[in-house]
């Protein structure tokens, strides 16, 4: 936990959000400034800063996460329409919040490349 962190203070519930997913090792919630119907966000409760950051010990959250991914996705009727899964690391590539989070992103057609 580290307590400047945004996203420390919501996994450890100081913070109000809409939780959708909570589990030993990982939250999932909405994003506050959603960029589509679907937008939310799945993170450690471990403090993490950037993806680049990730060691071996790291690895298994972060297949927890893609799992809990699933499981939202299937709660939303994301799977047929399909639905896009993002890591931001590092500030060019828009990562603001420097907890690792994955965003769930679905409910529209979206472009590729990405902006
Ligand atoms: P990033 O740009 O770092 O990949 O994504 C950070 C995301 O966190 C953004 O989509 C932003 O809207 C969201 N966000 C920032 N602060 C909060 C907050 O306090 N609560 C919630 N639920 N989302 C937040
Ligand atoms: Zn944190």
């Amino acid at each position: 936990m580290q307590k400047d962190c945004i996203f420390c203070n919501i996994a450890e519930g100081k913070l109000p959000s809409g939780i959708v997913y909570k589990s030993n090792n990982i939250v999932a919630f909405r994003d506050t400034n959603p960029q589509a119907p679907v937008h939310m966000l799945i993170i450690p409760k471990k403090h993490i800063s950037k993806i680049s950051d990730l060691n071996e010990e790291d690895a298994q959250l972060v297949g927890e996460m893609v799992l809990v991914a699933n499981e939202l996705v299937k709660e939303n009727n994301l799977t047929e329409d399909g639905y896009r899964l993002v890591f931001n690391c590092g500030e060019k590539a828009g990562q603001a919040v420097f907890h690792i989070h994955l965003h769930l992103l679905g409910g529209r057609d979206f472009n590729w490349p990405p902006g």
